[in-house]
């Protein structure tokens, strides 16, 4: 299989960031387009783990999955994955986080109808990996933009130091969730248009594009 002896990781899905003992703040992330790749590589021969943050979907076949709720929960695991091969980062994570978690249920008081919480930036964990010492060698990152689509995506692949971004405009609001991608490639050389597909048709034109990068 071609990318047998390969290791690959791949972040998917949302992280909760937890508020307090039950409150958490997340985001509508699915998991499908990450879980999609996770297991298009594994039916291409890698070795793959599969960091997921809380998602509906179950485990993929053949796929090694951690499950993780938070941002720092989900970098600690991915660097528990190095070194790899490949990484690609699918995942929506949260970019903030409480700076103190209540200990208790926060409570509802009678002199005031406002809650104020203080939040702190999570770490980049597409970032972390393209400049960590066991940096993989092929970095692959998504950008959703609402407007001017190509030149924010070539931006984030300088401002991360990853290798490609898949750029995908979330303007019509309809990719979360949804069955079907529309996405750029965006590489230091070159921006390729894929057609609108199933997410796993996009997961297999991804996995054809690194298996003749690793050609
Ligand atoms: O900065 P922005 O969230 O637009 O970047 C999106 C890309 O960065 C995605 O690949 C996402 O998985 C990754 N990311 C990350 N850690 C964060 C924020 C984003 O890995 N804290």
């Amino acid at each position: 299989m071609p990318l047998t002896n390969l290791k690959a990781l791949v972040t998917s899905g949302p992280t909760y960031e937890p508020i307090d003992p039950v409150r958490f703040i997340g985001n509508h992330s699915s998991g499908k387009q990450g879980h999609a790749i996770a297991a298009a590589l594994a039916k291409a021969g890698a070795d793959v783990t599969l960091i997921s943050g809380p998602v509906t979907l179950p485990d993929p076949a053949g796929v090694k999955t951690l499950h993780v709720e938070t941002a720092q929960d989900m970098l600690a695991a991915c660097e528990s994955a190095l070194p790899t091969d490949i990484a690609i980062c699918a995942a929506a994570v949260g970019d903030w986080r409480v700076k103190t978690l209540a200990d208790h249920k926060l409570k509802k008081r009678e002199n005031t109808d406002e809650l104020t919480l203080t939040f702190i930036q999570n770490p980049d964990i597409l970032k972390t990996l393209s400049n960590h010492k066991n940096r993989p060698k092929l970095i692959v990152g998504f950008a959703s933009e609402t407007n001017d689509l190509i030149d924010n995506a070539q931006a984030k692949l300088q401002h991360k130091g990853c290798d490609w971004i898949l750029a995908n405009d979330v303007s019509a609001g309809k990719t979360f969730g949804a069955d079907e991608n529309h996405v750029y490639l965006i590489t230091q050389s070159e921006t390729q248009e894929w057609p609108r597909a199933r997410k796993s048709e996009i997961a297999q034109t991804l996995v054809q594009n690194i298996i003749k990068e690793f050609k």
